[in-house]
């Protein structure tokens, strides 16, 4: 099959056959559709994060299963499955307590299936898998706690989006921080995933949702899915323009860039008792820190969120219902479609901030 190669921080991927292993036990063979691409994936290609390389990114993605290893009866040959980075033990302390998505599994993985091996190998040497899924591939080998099927009347563009933007900005409002009705909400990042923050805040029945970014083009689309006011911090200070619309700063703001700076201001911009959620990953090495005294004395909480905080088997099927019901905008989060071979492009329209979400489309929706 063909697939994305990432080598070497700083040079292009390199689209070449690739050898995938067939699928063992309690494994599956998914044949990609469309694959989203992420700025978890970005990070690494530039270098901000590290993994082992070489590999094949790609975390965001949905599929038609196409084989089965020995074991597997979650899922059948033929069903329309989306990808998920967490696949989920379902017996270690996390998962038996609710919080799949912390699965201690995703900790032992890095660059392997979960049994250690990898399934993928191009000229003679072994590449790395990530998170389980390496899906800007046709096709991936993937643990089935790593797909959920879904219906067969989902676009395969907006399936992939439940992999990782929409699963993690919707949940990072109504699981993470379980935002009431009537709340104000501050958003830092108004991209594929800060979008679906906006949106899980207009969901959540937040009544003032203030966007953020630096973008004119983002912040008409924040407006769109459900932003009340925004701020162009490259003319704005923020943490004012959000405490004066607010009358003395938001309920709850959500950083979804992974930077220290947003951060913090994510956290200067709640009001006493406020609530700064930081959702964006941040460089390695990068520290976060919040101000000493007044941290305290406002009774401030600074939290992360992993994935929405999703357990991934019941949240997606609500999303699901919420895009049928015409209350979760998808369709219009993606703004273009790359083939596999032109990955390198849809890359660089992430990094110049062009459009809101690029997919890289292997077959028609
Ligand atoms: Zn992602
Ligand atoms: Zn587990």
């Amino acid at each position: 099959m063909r697939a994305a190669v990432f080598y070497e921080v700083g040079k292009p991927l390199v689209v070449e056959n690739v050898e995938l292993g067939s699928p063992r036990a309690g494994e599956v063979l998914v044949r990609i559709a469309a694959t989203g691409v992420c700025h978890s994936d970005l990070h690494y290609i530039k270098g901000d994060l590290t993994m082992p390389l070489p590999v094949v990114l790609g975390h965001e993605a949905a599929g038609v299963v196409e084989g089965l290893g020995p074991g597997v009866d979650s899922v059948k040959i033929g069903d329309h499955v989306v990808l998920l980075f967490a696949p989920a033990c379902d017996h270690c302390r996390y998962c038996t307590s609710g919080r799949p998505h912390l699965c201690e599994m995703r900790f032992r993985v890095r660059g392997k299936m979960p049994d250690g091996t990898s399934r993928l190998r191009a000229g003679g040497r072994e590449l790395n898998h990530f998170s389980c899924v390496s899906s800007w591939a046709e096709q991936a080998v993937v643990p089935a706690s790593g797909v959920l099927p879904i219906g067969r009347d989902v676009p395969f563009s907006i399936a992939a989006l439940l992999g990782c933007a929409v699963t993690t900005g919707v949940g990072a409002v109504v699981n993470t921080a379980r935002v009431p009705p009537g709340s104000t909400v501050a958003v830092f990042g108004l991209g594929g995933v800060g979008l679906n923050v906006v949106q899980g805040a207009r969901i959540a029945g937040a009544v003032q949702i203030i966007g953020v970014d630096v973008l004119a083009h983002r912040l008409e689309a924040a407006r769109r899915f459900g932003a009340t006011h925004t701020v162009n911090a490259k003319s704005d200070d923020p943490v004012k323009a959000i405490r004066d619309l607010t009358g003395g700063g938001a309920d709850f703001a959500f950083e979804v860039i992974g930077r220290a700076a947003t951060v913090r201001q994510a956290v200067d911009c709640v009001s006493r008792g406020g609530v700064a959620v930081a959702v964006g990953l941040p460089p390695t090495r990068e520290e976060l820190t919040v101000p000493g005294p007044s941290f305290v004395l406002d009774e401030k909480t600074l939290r992360a969120c992993f994935y929405g905080s999703s357990r991934l088997r019941f949240d997606i099927p609500r999303l699901l219902a919420l895009y049928d019901a015409g209350r979760l905008m998808l369709d219009e989060l993606v703004t273009a479609a790359f083939p596999l071979d032109r990955v390198n492009e849809a890359v660089a329209t992430l990094d110049r901030g062009d459009g809101l979400r690029s997919i890289l489309q292997m077959a028609a929706n």
